[in-house]
């Protein structure tokens, strides 16, 4: 059986409340910096960019996929709840409701954590081969249901259907991964520093692990961690974001399937006001013995305070401020392909998202020039669930107003707006591309997490290698680490520094 939400786009402009109100439609924004030539560019690039949106505009959308899938309670102990209410989940590009979810509170999450500590006591206890052979099939029913999986993440998280199918099967992998690695956690024999003694190392389940997930990549960060804790023996309580409990919820349908026994997964989804007081049990409870979080860097520290008191095992994955850096030498057509490609994924919405852009002076003309064409012919704007589209909305209306923000405050202190610059309808953002920007902007501080493209003049011979710093907040990315990209003369070079942990674990 398959279930159907319709979803129209005339009704764009109407429904963004949910955390700040109601939205008016956004005209496209004359901002201070702007001259005329530039609003009409402006057009033109909205012309070019507006015929998918437009299009989509006039197409009725629904979220059609195979009913189980569609899960609305919260999965504790094997069964699904209820709680005393519920909250909506709307697609970004529409701003209409998807469904009604359960919105747990303290008392959900207490329980999850409860049926979590009972579950561990077995599965602590299970062969690794039964737990590998569990968690490869449910990497087999997240395959077999890869394109409903990617129409959920596209229709409750915006992201463009061709990426959303790519989360899935990055998801997927870490099940994959994760089930090959559970018949592989081996101790050590450690020489001793005494005659008469043996070190033994063997590796043990800490326990319950409560997982903390963002929205932008809804399926992936959850397996990425679940997988791993699983493998290890330990079990998990899971709270996803407000804006994406449906991919959660997805996920935990398909372990019930692979077989998982109950209270090993938990998932407890609740709304941005529930967040707080189901973050304290999470964090705080006792029987709770290990806290993994993704999201910003702000929720990170609230989190981290949460768990000192108890003295928690903790694993954080927070927000980047990488910067993408040209040099003279660069060959600038491979620079802007990796611009391209380093930008705008999900809408300019992922942590390794390039946040600021450092291009020395030869070259900075050059390089503004063809990435603003590339711009105009690369990126067309629309719903996700259009095959065109490549960049979605953003994920809700304060995304867009943060992106916004950024964009007025470096115009007020003299960048120049070369492409986008506009808030359009709902949370969809033109993709911007900012010159003469400088360190003292927002921009270059703060993630943006949008399609922004702020580009600074990088003057390496001339004193001002500071440039080359972060802004005034840390970057913070990877548990402290720093991630980034620059262009030589052989092309692009990523470059990444973890701390403490590697891509893969949790
Ligand atoms: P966020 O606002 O920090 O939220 C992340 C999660 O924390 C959500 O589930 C959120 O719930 C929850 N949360 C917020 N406050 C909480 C509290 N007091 N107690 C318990 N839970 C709480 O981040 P986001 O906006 O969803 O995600 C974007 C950020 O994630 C960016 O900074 C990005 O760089 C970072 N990120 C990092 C990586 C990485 O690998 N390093 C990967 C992806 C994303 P609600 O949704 O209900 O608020």
């Amino acid at each position: 059986m398959r279930r159907q939400v319709p979803v129209h786009l005339q009704d764009l402009q109407l429904r963004f409340y949910r955390t700040n109100g109601p939205v008016l439609p956004s005209q496209p924004l004359l901002l201070p910096g702007m001259s005329a030539a530039g609003v009409l560019r402006s057009r033109r690039v909205l012309q070019q960019l507006l015929p998918g949106l437009l299009a989509s505009m006039s197409r009725r959308y629904s979220l059609d996929v195979a009913a189980p899938l569609l899960r609305t309670q919260g999965y504790v102990d094997g069964s699904w709840i209820s709680a005393a209410s519920v909250f909506p989940v709307l697609d970004p590009a529409t701003g209409q409701e998807l469904a009604r979810v359960s919105d747990c509170g303290p008392a959900e999450a207490k329980q999850a954590v409860e049926a979590a500590h009972r579950a561990f006591q077995t599965w602590k206890g299970t062969a690794a081969k039964e737990r590998s052979v569990l968690l490869r099939r449910w990497f087999d029913l997240m395959m077999l249901h890869q394109e409903d999986l990617a129409k959920i993440i596209t229709f409750e998280c915006g992201k463009p259907l061709q990426e959303a199918r790519g989360e899935v099967a990055y998801s997927a992998s870490f099940l994959d991964w994760f089930s090959e690695e559970a018949r592989r956690i081996y101790g050590d024999i450690v020489p001793s520093s005494f005659k008469d003694r043996k070190l033994l190392l063997l590796k043990q389940p800490v326990g319950v692990a409560s997982i903390i997930t963002p929205w932008n990549f809804p399926s992936a960060m959850i397996s990425r961690k679940v997988g791993a804790a699983l493998a290890a023996g330990c079990t998990v309580v899971v709270k996803p974001a407000e804006d994406t409990p449906l991919s959660a919820l997805a996920l935990a349908e398909l372990a019930e399937q692979a077989g998982i026994p109950p209270g090993v997964v938990n998932v407890v989804p609740c709304s941005r006001d529930r967040a707080p007081s189901v973050g304290q049990v999470l964090c705080s409870d006792p029987m709770v013995a290990k806290v993994s979080f993704t999201g910003s860097t702000a929720t990170g520290k609230v989190l981290l305070k949460m768990a000192a008191d108890s003295v928690k095992r903790v694993s954080m994955e927070l927000g980047g401020n990488a910067p993408f850096i040209v040099f003279d030498s660069a060959d600038v057509d491979l620079a802007v392909g990796g611009a391209m490609v380093s930008k705008f994924r999900n809408s300019g919405q992922t942590c390794v998202c390039s946040n600021r852009f450092l291009v020395q002076s030869r070259v900075y003309d050059r390089f503004l020039d063809k990435l603003g064409r590339a711009m105009d012919s690369q990126l067309h704007l629309g719903h996700g669930s259009e095959p065109g589209t490549t960049q979605g909305p953003l994920i809700n209306s304060r995304a867009a107003e943060k992106v916004v923000h950024q964009i007025s405050d470096a115009v007020s202190h003299g960048a120049r707006v070369l492409r986008g610059g506009a808030r359009l309808n709902g949370s969809f953002m033109e993709p911007t591309l900012l010159a003469d920007v400088t360190t003292d902007m927002l921009c270059t501080q703060e993630e943006t997490f949008g399609p922004l493209v702020p580009v600074l003049r990088l003057f390496l011979l001339a004193g001002r290698q500071s440039d080359l710093a972060g802004g005034r907040g840390p970057g913070g990315g990877h548990g402290g680490g720093q991630r980034g990209s620059h262009v030589g003369p052989r092309g692009p070079v990523w470059w990444s520094q973890t701390v403490g942990f590697g891509s893969r674990g949790f």
